[in-house]
């Protein structure tokens, strides 16, 4: 294995940036695989160019007519830009992206073949769904699953292949992917945030979901990878000891990027234009080869998308530039973990971002209208928003020594609190003329300038706002964007819907006019979700305590955090705003607990294999080269050979307690895994995979990481933290 090592290291740093050339201008390239708005007013019909977009905006069925001649023009489209192969691209629950291609080609006759794609396989497919993890849906009901076209999301071009975005269901209907639910949770929170905003603005008739996600990755030479079992296997280090020089100094955040990592994200940036996902941003992250891309926001069905599509296509252009791209939360110990902020808001169809502070008072009322519903539908649900972001290797953040903590909380900065405190004054019923003065210009009037100074950023905060746009920190770098977006627009969705329901009500039988029912009922929701605005150090232990003290849920692993997906609460939820079926629902948590399961039994093998099968023996080795050498040393100065080999001794001593802790604790792991395995029930085995499996991965790790440093460099098998961190 060291040969591996070498050669490894020996090849990576004879590596040069791999050209690239850029030809055109972004904006010209942006988008050229796309069947988008701009290529369908091209290659379709009016009618059918109509139908699509009815069904994108309203939501209208696509009659087969339409999806014929939507189907031939992409076709055409497609082939003239060399496509071979059509697939229908959905994101299972797997956390992966699927896809089955299939050719356009076919046979007509004896020896005539034809290219032919229509309707009917654009709108639907059904792909042997089998071994797709369903939670017991398939079981229980019907063996198939089909996929159906998503005409929100444009089909594009990747290779030679015209990929169709679709959702995933089974026969009966239950969703088995993430689109599906976050489809839904987006309709839902349309219409109630629609109705809510007609109290201001009678002329919006659609709210749409915004995300702007930002992709935390690790960049690692392909070879030292490679050369790395745990890496490959589990996406993480399970084992190395710290470098001497790792993040302390800070040199690498927002640093000159390396040109071999520079010239790869330029690549996949060209990618990224060609697919129309709008990359923006690009910088160093803190930890030593960490780094980042941020897009554009979009709508959020197609932000997720976007994102799926990029921790594809991040692999492959990374594969091109002798890379291997890390997207695991944490994969190095001792460095910063990787996230995925997602930056969220509500916009309507006239253009206005509602949680953007407006020009006038209204639109400022507005404005508080959903502020304050975000921060008390968060107050609400905490517990299922932090198991939204729930996962295996995401613990490794959310509850470990590391941003952001698994207690969620809002941090909306000192301005918006002391306005927040002033409507809390609000007088109870009926408003007189003077205080809706007072409210309107000096506490509302005033929101657009304290927005500006407002810069005191908390960045240990899980759920911040930034000026006109939440951003959710706790997602991590690996999850599908789907699973907290359905989560985050379904709860919000429900507290609108509640909201509405309120101020109606005080309309209604209290005879209050329709700003001063708004300002009653917000006053009460910023009296009973206080608890969850936290301003402070999240990171602290001082939170830990006050927080318990708020009620606020602290779950730090993920079989504890899941649990509330299944709560009464959020089924119900989940049932009222049409997002799940207590089905679906249950079908969800089970297969999250099942995935968490897996992925500690691997790292569990991998770890288990490494330390007895390549740090033992290498262990061994040096040993015995320490015996030969004390010998040797015997033989030449005899008795006094003692004073000599001191040192020696005393390291084949130390060498021959850490194999023994490797071995007590790497037989003792295998035998919590063996009782794991056997219990039946699946809350039960996660539990005793998180509490009695895991922790003892630490101690292994221990023992392998003191050996690191004791073994000779030159035999060491695993290629060190250094070397993985600052070859570039
Ligand atoms: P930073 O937070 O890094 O200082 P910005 O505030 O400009 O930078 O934006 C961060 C991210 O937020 C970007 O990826 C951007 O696309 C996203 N973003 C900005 N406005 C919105 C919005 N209205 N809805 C969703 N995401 C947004
Ligand atoms: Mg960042």
């Amino acid at each position: 294995m060291s040969v591996l090592r070498f050669h490894a290291i020996k090849a990576s740093l004879s590596r040069k940036p791999i050209h690239i050339k850029e030809e055109k201008k972004r904006s010209e390239i942006f988008g050229e695989n796309v069947f988008n708005e701009q290529t369908m007013r091209q290659y379709l019909t009016k009618d059918a160019f109509l139908g699509v977009m009815n069904a994108v905006e309203h939501g209208t069925k696509i009659n087969r007519n339409v999806a014929d001649q939507v189907a031939v023009s992409m076709k055409d489209w497609a082939l003239a830009k060399g496509v071979t192969h059509y697939t229908h691209w959905f994101q299972p629950l797997t956390g992966s992206t699927a896809e089955k291609h299939d050719a356009f080609f076919e046979t007509v006759s004896d020896g005539v073949a034809i290219e032919k794609f229509d309707g009917g396989q654009l709108v639907q497919q059904e792909p042997d769904a089998s071994s797709f993890p369903s939670g017991g849906i398939r079981n229980t009901f019907e063996a198939r699953g089909y996929t159906a076209w998503d005409p929100s999301s444009p089909a594009f071009i990747y290779g030679t292949t015209l990929c169709i975005p679709t959702i995933f269901v089974a026969y009966t209907g239950e969703a088995l992917d993430y689109k599906t639910p976050l489809l839904r949770a987006l309709n839902a929170v349309d219409n109630a945030a629609t109705d809510v905003c007609k109290y201001f603005d009678k002329n919006v008739k659609k709210v749409y979901a915004s995300l702007g996600w930002e992709q935390e990755y690790f960049l690692v030479d392909k070879l030292l990878a490679a050369s790395r079992p745990d890496i490959i296997l589990t996406g993480r280090t399970l084992l190395g000891h710290s470098s001497a020089k790792g993040q302390q100094l800070d040199d690498h955040y927002f640093g000159a990027i390396p040109n071999r990592a520079l010239n790869f994200m330029r690549d996949l940036e060209h990618e990224c234009m060609l697919l129309g996902i709008p990359a923006k941003t690009r910088h160093n992250e803190v930890a030593p080869n960490q780094f980042e891309l941020a897009p554009i926001f979009e709508e959020a069905n197609l932000a997720v998308d976007h994102n799926s599509l990029l921790v594809d296509v991040i692999g492959r252009v990374a594969s091109r530039h002798n890379f291997k791209v890390l997207l695991h939360e944490k994969p190095f110990s001792g460095m910063n973990g990787s996230g995925k902020h997602n930056n969220w808001s509500l916009s309507t169809d006239t253009g206005v971002n509602l949680l953007s502070p407006g020009k006038t008072p209204m639109s400022n009322l507005q404005f508080l209208t959903f502020f304050v519903n975000t921060i008390k539908a968060v107050h609400t649900h905490e517990a299922l928003l932090r198991a939204s972001v729930a996962s295996a290797s995401n613990d490794h953040r959310l509850g470990a020594n590391e941003a952001p903590p698994a207690i969620m909380s809002v941090f909306i900065g000192q301005q918006l609190t002391k306005v927040l405190e002033e409507l809390q004054g609000v007088t109870k019923g009926k408003l007189s003329p003077e205080e809706k003065t007072e409210l309107k210009l000096n506490v509302i009037g005033k929101i657009p300038d304290v927005l500006l100074d407002n810069t005191d950023r908390n960045r240990t905060s899980p759920f911040a706002f930034t000026g006109n746009k939440f951003e959710f920190r706790a997602v991590g770098s690996t999850a599908n964007c789907g699973n907290p977006m359905t989560i985050l627009n379904t709860i919000v969705a429900k507290q609108l819907k509640d909201f509405k329901v309120e101020v109606d009500k005080l309309i209604d039988t209290k005879g209050l006019k329709k700003d001063e029912a708004v300002f009653n009922v917000l006053r009460e929701y910023i009296k009973s979700c206080k608890t969850i605005l936290f301003e402070g150090n999240g990171y602290g232990e001082a939170w830990e305590t006050e927080a318990k003290k708020r009620g606020l849920s602290n779950n730090k692993t993920t079989p504890e955090a899941l649990k509330a997906k299944i709560s009464k609460q959020t089924i119900d939820l989940f049932k009222e705003m049409n997002v799940m079926s207590e089905i679906e629902t249950r079908a969800r948590y089970e297969i999250e607990m099942e995935a968490y399961i897996k992925h500690i039994q691997i790292e569990g093998r991998v770890l288990g294999d490494i330390a007895l099968n390549h740090i033992v023996p290498t262990a061994v080795k040096y040993q015995n080269t320490l015996i030969e050498n004390v010998k040797g040393l015997k033989e030449i100065f005899d008795k006094s050979f003692k004073t000599v080999a001191k040192e020696q001794i005393n390291l084949i001593e130390q060498i021959s307690a850490h194999i023994e802790g490797i071995n007590t604790h790497v037989n003792k792991m295998v035998d919590a895994r063996k009782k794991a395995n056997k219990i039946e029930k699946m809350e039960d085995k996660a539990v005793a995979y998180c509490n009695d499996v895991k922790p003892l991965f630490e101690n292994i790790r221990y023992h392998c990481d003191k050996l690191e440093l004791l073994v000779d460099d030159e035999i060491w098998p695993l290629t060190k933290y250094r070397e993985l961190l600052f070859t570039r």
